[in-house]
């Protein structure tokens, strides 16, 4: 039994973040715990290679879904598995969300969570290199440096309507009614529009995980007194007394090498903290008797307290691709087909640093609303007005390498992948609907760059014809996760009539002291953007809370 303040139930996005900011006090000591390894090699920190969660050397996990009715098959999600969890898969998409995403949190009743009071902790992570105003990035953030990676041709952005970027083969498509979103990130751009990413890369464009950023090696020993890092370790369960006056107070964690060899209770003097995102964290609660009563009974596992929300309300953004082959000389697969390129851009990167190595595949974002949009795809106005609908839809460009399925029909494949920035897959007729804007304006895209600007596009996957039902045939035929699993620990009141909560507004666990829940399960629903910034946003708040809490119990 080793005598901790703050066990810290595993590393991933947000527990990196989380023990870097509660282990800055040296008289604080914490302990974190992570299933997968740290894998911290020179493959893990290229964004082309590490971005490969299929591979076998990937630090990646797998669930299977059971069979997604509307689509006759089971889905793969995948999340990372080692320290830094997915952001060390992930593909280094920054994206914060609207500020009308974190002031709907507010408008239900979640206080301190509208987007004047999360703004700080988005610019309190950053060290940005795009910063205008300190007020929207920040500069001086000790980790998370952000680029964006194309910042080439400003003309071409401004003017004309494909471009190839200066890193990868990326085409960029603009037109009436999508304007250029200078920065996606900032509250005062449009919100519907064409936008360069930014990425959580370093600054020799190396994959910046939170890894990487918050737990460096240097302060991982600088801090060995007071900081300990367990790998491949799991959380068994949690371990929790009842009080004579019948509360539940968390004492600790169980946990266990992953070979079951070692099996170790750990004591937690202050509080447990469970990071272990939208699957990991559900499991460790339920797993200790917090759960739906129900559930927990046909498991046979002993009820500490009923919280049917644990592990339900999951949601995720659902992804339809689009394929056309392309000209090699604008594809991936260039390298393929000719290797001594390949080896050229190996010695390149070696010698040099940068080059298509470490250029992320996805550079651009085109943010649409499905109500702005006509029946055939086109926008409905010139311009977006300071009343259009919120985006729901975003195109995400990116050549990919041929996979097996394209091979068979052609070598050298383009892909635009839809999502659908909504929760609640194909599950009622307007999930349809909108999937089929989505796609008529995908259409329309690759239409004009054939015709307007003669970019040869050669069709792979996309509906038999423009009819309703020939888009929905291909909707089920494609329909995928976006790997931004949400709300299985929703931050909402116990009761709540929309799915019940799991969380209150301080991330303590409903019922059970000592507890908190900090990443990316907690929102009550699904934010309609990429959910790593979110992710760290919770935590670096989630760690402001605990400190200042700290404060006062210690009379500081
Ligand atoms: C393939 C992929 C691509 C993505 N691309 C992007 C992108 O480009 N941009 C973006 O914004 N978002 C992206 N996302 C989503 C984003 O990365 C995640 O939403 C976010 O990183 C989740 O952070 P988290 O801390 O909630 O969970 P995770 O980062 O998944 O961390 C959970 C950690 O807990 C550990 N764990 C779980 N259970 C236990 C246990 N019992 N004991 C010990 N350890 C445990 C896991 O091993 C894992 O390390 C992507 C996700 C994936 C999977």
């Amino acid at each position: 039994m080793i005598g901790v303040p703050f066990p810290h139930a595993s590393s991933g996005t947000a527990g990196c973040v989380l023990a870097n900011r509660l282990s800055a006090d040296p008289a604080k000591t914490v302990l974190l715990v992570e299933r997968g390894p740290s894998a911290d090699t020179w493959v893990s920190r290229i964004p082309l290679f590490s971005m490969n969660f299929l591979a076998s050397y990937s630090p990646s996990w797998k669930h299977t879904t059971v069979e997604e009715k509307e689509l006759g098959r089971p889905l793969e999600l995948y999340t990372g598995s080692a320290l830094g969890g997915s952001s060390r898969i992930n593909i280094c998409l920054y994206t914060r969300g609207l500020p009308a995403e974190y002031d709907a949190l507010s408008a239900a009743g979640r206080q301190g969570w509208a987007w004047n009071d999360v703004l700080p902790y988005f610019v309190a992570s950053e060290k940005s290199d795009v910063v205008d105003s300190p007020d929207i990035h920040g500069s001086q953030g000790i980790m998370l440096p952000l680029r964006r990676l194309c910042q080439s041709s400003t003309s071409a952005q401004e003017n004309g309507e494909i471009e190839r970027s200066a890193v990868s083969p990326t085409l960029l498509i603009r037109r009436p009614g999508f304007p250029y979103i200078a920065d996606l990130n900032s509250a005062q751009e449009p919100s519907i529009g064409c936008a360069r990413l930014d990425h959580t890369v370093d600054d020799h464009d190396h994959r910046h995980s939170t890894f990487r950023a918050f737990l460096p090696k240097d302060l991982a020993l600088q801090r060995k007194a007071n900081l300990h890092i367990c790998t491949n370790k799991i959380v068994q369960k949690l371990d929790i007394r009842t009080d004579s006056d019948g509360r539940k107070v968390t004492q600790g964690i169980h946990l266990a090498s992953r070979n079951g060899n070692l099996q170790r209770n750990v004591r937690a003097s202050r509080e447990v903290i469970i990071c272990g995102g939208p699957f990991g964290s559900p499991k460790v609660l339920m797993l200790s008797g917090i759960g739906p009563a129900k559930h927990l009974k046909d498991m046979r596992i002993p009820v500490i307290k009923n919280l049917p929300a644990v592990g339900s309300n999951l949601q995720d953004h659902v992804m339809v691709d689009t394929a056309w082959r392309i000209p090699l000389k604008d594809s991936f697969s260039v390298y393929l087909v000719r290797p001594w390129l390949f080896i050229l851009a190996v010695i390149q990167h070696l010698l040099f640093g940068p080059g298509f190595l470490l250029g992320a595949m996805t550079q651009l974002s085109l943010l649409a609303s499905s109500a702005s949009l006509d029946k055939t795809g086109r926008p409905l106005r010139e311009k977006p007005t300071s009343t259009s609908p919120l985006p729901d839809l975003e195109i995400l460009p990116g050549t990919h390498l041929p996979n097996e399925e394209f091979d068979k029909k052609a070598p050298f494949a383009s892909r635009l992948p839809i999502q659908r920035l909504y929760p609640a897959i194909l599950t009622n007729p307007t999930d349809y609907s909108q999937l089929r804007a989505c796609i008529r304006l995908t259409l329309q895209l690759a239409s004009q760059m054939c015709t307007g600007h003669a970019y040869p596009l050669d069709p792979l996957a996309i509906p038999a014809d423009s009819s309703d039902t020939a888009i929905d045939a291909h909707i089920r035929q494609r329909a995928d996760t976006s790997y931004h699993y949400s709300s299985t620990c929703r931050m909402a009141p116990e009761n709540d009539p929309a799915g019940g909560g799991v969380v209150d507004d301080q991330l303590r666990v409903h019922g059970v002291d000592r507890l908190r829940i900090a990443d990316s399960s907690i929102f009550p629903w699904l934010l309609g953007t990429h959910l790593q910034a979110p992710a760290v946003m919770v935590v670096e708040k989630c760690a402001d809370m605990i400190l200042k809490e700290n404060r006062v119990r210690d009379g500081q």
